[in-house]
């Protein structure tokens, strides 16, 4: 097989993403193997390749004597058409096996517009899409990742969905899989065993009906011995979880090119529109020791420079300072670096900087999300702006001089002001530049102001929310345009077509299967892509099949409406979600959970007590 991949190399965009090899790449015998399980990332290598998630379970399932997991990316474009060409089919990168004669392939859902490359990955493998056309004779089908919290748009492609934290729950499926294919393995048999593992959701032994008006009347499971809800897993101990310890080092330039720590796992803020600052709680920290053996494992085995700190948001560990000067104090001599991914400084300490500011100068961001302090309340975001210009004030003259914001537009409650709002704090970076003595003004001050279109996403307060619509986006992105015409504040905004789609399919339901197949068919892949996304592929695919999308993105929910994705159990109980619309409603805050309880239930579910 691989002769016949080497020679299409030469006529392809960067050939390394296609021929593995790299360091520090499992290599198996395939006769003492049980189970082959292919990892797939459904985008191009440099993407996956920099996933932590993807680093943790390939190692993880490789340390398994008997079981193999090999890496699959999507091919590039160009890489495709060579393979449909010359009929190769899709392969993993350990052994150029095509994925078609695995056991098992698992797809990571990291963002809704990747969709359409797991269809187009199936196709390449030669394996038919929709779960029901899949005898015992092609690899079980599995997705997890953020996505998978809703699983219903994928509900007819997969077998088995994995709600939560995999690092545990696959290698107990995998480990179901070996026994019962040691005993004449039968599919349907195995998803009914499987489906009784916590945390494992098998779409066809659920069932939906719904009202005449298309919302969900009864979702209900059609044998009686699996659970009517489906729990999230969690690693409940994180300090003693798993992390690997050697990480594959990539064979071309990827996104996030250093060693990554997770240092901790979950949020406490409770910003109202954050899907992950609600689907990964409860916060569980490793210790320093633990990070700071890690990182000393890591840089032995990849002889990486960097080290970098990644969580949903690393100042807010609880002991970072302490951190940061340790491993400072123990990687300076080896000329290691340490690095936070971005510098959001919605948490910030002096200290922390002086010290970061020694390694390495990364961009500056700051995340306020909105203009004015009424929807920062509306939405819990606990910044503002004295923070900001405190903030700048301390950091500018220690040497920075760029500065990012993320805001969003089309938040609930939001109006022009709240716009102008937007223009006035990047006006005020630069101003707060500007009044430093000119001794410390040693680079041109530049800030770059960009906004994305809100999605209102499952699990969180905002999950009842209408979606602006594609027209009353641009008209806020045009008002944006004309008024930031400050010439040291960049403005840069997010397309309002993709984020259309993106709030059909985060809360979309089984129907939204066909439509996916349909684009696929119509040539829809890599919508997350600019360059290949094509909403007029999605509009066809939606007329022809008489589905429409407003109903997803543009319809209010009322509270007792069933939810597609209600018969997932995230430990954040429902009630705390309409108590936090409620809040925001009358632009009342609640604190950040270390500061006290907000009794979100969490805990009481997932470490049986209170924080
Ligand atoms: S700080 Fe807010 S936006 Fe960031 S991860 Fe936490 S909850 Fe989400």
């Amino acid at each position: 097989m691989y002769k016949k991949i080497e020679k299409l190399l030469y006529k392809v965009e960067k050939p390394g993403r296609y021929i593995g090899n790299e360091f520090n790449m499992f290599r198996k015998d395939l006769d003492k193997v049980n189970v082959r399980f292919g990892f797939c990332f459904p985008d191009v290598y440099e993407v996956g390749m920099s996933h932590l998630g993807m680093h943790v379970l390939y190692n993880i399932k490789n340390e398994v004597e008997d079981f193999y997991c090999e890496r699959v990316f999507a091919p590039w474009v160009d890489m495709e058409n060579e393979m449909r060409k010359e009929k190769i089919e899709l392969f993993t990168l350990e052994t150029f096996t095509p994925i078609k004669e695995l056991d098992m392939l698992g797809f990571t859902l990291q963002y809704e517009l990747s969709y359409t490359n797991i269809l187009n990955m199936l196709s390449l493998g030669n394996i038919p899409m929709l779960s029901s056309d899949r005898d015992e004779t092609y690899p079980i089908v599995i997705a997890g990742g953020i996505c998978a919290y809703n699983p219903e748009p994928l509900a007819e492609f997969m077998d088995i969905f994995v709600m939560g934290e995999g690092e545990e729950v696959n290698i107990e499926l995998m480990n179901l899989y070996k026994e019962m294919k040691k005993k004449n393995y039968n599919k349907d048999e195995f998803l009914i065993e499987a489906a009784k593992i916590e945390g494992i959701y098998v779409p066809k032994l659920y069932e939906v009906k719904y009202k005449e008006d298309g919302t969900i009347e009864d979702f209900f499971p059609l044998i009686s011995d699996i659970p009517k809800k489906i729990n999230k897993r969690i690693v409940k101990n994180f300090d003693k979880g798993y992390y690997p310890k050697q990480m594959l080092v990539p064979n071309v330039e990827v996104v996030h090119d250093r060693a990554v720590i997770e240092v901790f796992r979950g949020c406490t803020r409770g910003c109202r529109f954050c899907q992950a600052g609600m689907v990964y709680r409860p916060v569980r920290e490793k210790s320093i020791e633990t990070i700071k053996e890690y990182s000393r494992k890591v840089v032995e085995s990849t002889g990486y420079g960097e080290i970098s700190l990644a969580s949903l948001s690393t100042l807010d560990y609880s002991e970072i300072e302490q951190l940061i000067n340790d491993l400072i104090d123990e990687n300076e001599k080896d000329r290691v670096g340490v690095s936070l991914p971005s510098l959001r400084l919605d948490s910030f300490s002096t200290e922390v900087m002086k010290k970061i500011q020694k390694i390495r100068k990364t961009g500056l961001t700051f995340a306020p999300e909105a203009g004015t302090q009424r929807l920062r309340d509306v939405i819990n975001k606990g910044i503002s702006e004295e923070n900001i210009v405190e903030t700048l004030e301390k950091i500018f003259p220690l040497g920075w001089s760029r500065v990012k914001f993320y805001f969003m537009i089309g938040l609930p409650t939001e109006t022009y002001e709240d716009l102008d709002g937007i223009m006035d704090i990047s006006n005020l970076a630069t101003y707060t530049y500007s009044k430093m003595p000119s001794e410390l003004k040693k680079q041109r001050v530049s800030v770059t102001t960009s906004a994305s279109c809100f999605v209102p996403k499952p699990f969180t307060p905002f999950q009842w929310m209408a979606q602006d619509t594609i027209e009353e986006f641009e008209k806020k992105q045009k008002y944006l345009r004309k008024k930031i015409n400050n010439k040291k504040v960049k403005f840069i905004y997010h397309d309002a077509d993709t984020s259309f789609l993106e709030a059909v399919f985060a809360r979309g339901d089984r129907k939204l299967s066909k439509v996916i197949l349909k684009a696929w068919e119509k040539g829809a892949k890599f919508d997350g892509w600019n360059e290949h996304f094509d909403l007029n592929i999605w509009m066809e695919a939606f007329n022809e099949l008489s589905i429409n999308p407003e109903f997803y993105a543009h319809r209010e929910r009322s509270y007792d409406e069933i939810l597609p994705w209600d018969f997932v159990d995230v430990g954040v109980s429902k009630s705390y979600l309409i108590r936090e619309d409620k809040n925001s409603k009358v632009e009342k805050k609640t604190v950040d959970c270390r500061e006290g309880c907000t009794n979100c239930g969490v805990n009481q579910d997932f470490l049986g007590g209170v924080c």
